[in-house]
């Protein structure tokens, strides 16, 4: 399958504001947090690519950053091999119709003032496609599509109106509507109750095949991402440290971070845990990341090296990768 979105060296440094104090005392080192740290990948057509990592590794910043909601610090964003960081924000408006975002909370991305039809057809608006017979047209067809059932009954509802499940639904619709080829869902089941989390996933597995999408699926869970997606990244403290498909990661783990989650994922046999691979302590702030290997300090298996050098990103089997000197 062709590429379709290649990312390359992409960081994002967000200045930290300084208070009265720091502006009087002029000359004062001036902090930043570093919530992406030279991240490369790429998506081939079709394919879903996990995000994986504990919250605070930059993986919801890396999406919108794709999506240029944000602007990087450096690095390079190609879609179909147009450049998105360079290209001019109107010409980025028009590709937003071929790119879409799913935000993880459905009630917060839904505007309590607009009725479903409306909230779904608002895409369409904005990129003037198609007449007001059309686009409802479309609307309806769409929700018939992906289970919002009786299109015309729930067209008129409210968001407080809805279920859990159907304002996801929707928020899925409004994405689709406007027939993208890529999507960036960030964590669109975390705020679901688990009775749909199974039932969203399923549908986002169906609409991918029926529209033919390529999805960047933004996940703290490990269970969905092996579940979902073909290839995997581990992200920590901004940085991918692990990426391969998801038999090779999930059978085959290089990374101890990656080793670290996966030994965090509940089984249902105690015995079965391996304690001795969990981290120590907590995620460090991205403000101050460590030197070296940013996983230096909760390592187990650290030597004095880690602490001085950045592993570089090594092939440990075919397309699998590990930013690890264990793996020298
Ligand atoms: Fe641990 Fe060193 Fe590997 Fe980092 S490079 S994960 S600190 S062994």
């Amino acid at each position: 399958m062709p590429e379709l979105l290649k990312v390359t060296n992409l960081t994002k440094n967000f200045p930290v504001e300084k208070n009265i104090l720091d502006v009087l005392l002029a000359g004062r080192k001036r902090n930043f947090i570093h919530a992406v740290d030279d991240v490369s990948f790429s998506i081939r057509e079709g394919e879903v690519l996990g995000l994986a990592g504990e919250s605070g590794s930059g993986k919801s910043t890396t999406g919108r950053l794709i999506l240029r909601l944000l602007e990087p610090t450096g690095g390079s964003v190609y879609y179909r091999g147009k450049d998105m960081i360079s290209i001019r924000r109107k010409e980025m408006e028009a590709l937003r119709s071929k790119i879409q975002i799913v935000f993880q909370d459905p009630n917060s991305s839904l505007s309590p003032r607009m009725s479903v039809g409306e909230a779904i057809e608002h895409p369409l608006k904005i990129h003037n496609m198609g007449t007001k017979g059309e686009r409802k047209e479309k609307v309806l067809d769409l929700m018939e599509k992906i289970g919002l059932t009786p299109a015309s009954f729930l067209y008129r509802k409210y968001p407080h109106q809805l279920s859990g499940g159907q304002s996801q639904r929707v928020v899925l619709a409004r994405a689709l509507i406007t027939s993208p080829d890529f999507i960036v869902a960030d964590e669109p089941i975390a705020m679901a109750d688990v009775s749909v989390r199974a039932l969203i996933l399923e549908l986002m597995k169906k609409l991918k095949a029926e529209f033919n999408l390529t999805y960047l699926f933004i996940t703290h869970d490990l269970a969905t991402a092996k579940y979902l997606c073909d290839r995997v990244a581990i992200m920590y403290l901004g940085r991918i440290v692990e990426i391969g498909t998801k038999d090779e990661l999930f059978g085959n783990p290089h990374h101890p971070y990656t080793k670290a989650l996966l030994a965090a994922v509940p089984v249902p046999d105690p015995k079965r845990r391996r304690i001795e691979e969990m981290p120590k302590g907590e995620i460090p702030s991205a403000m101050e990341p460590p030197s070296g290997c940013h996983f230096h300090p909760r390592c187990l298996r650290a030597m004095l090296k880690c602490s001085k050098k950045k592993p570089g990103m090594r092939e440990v089997s075919p397309g699998h990768f590990s930013a690890c000197f264990l793996d020298e």
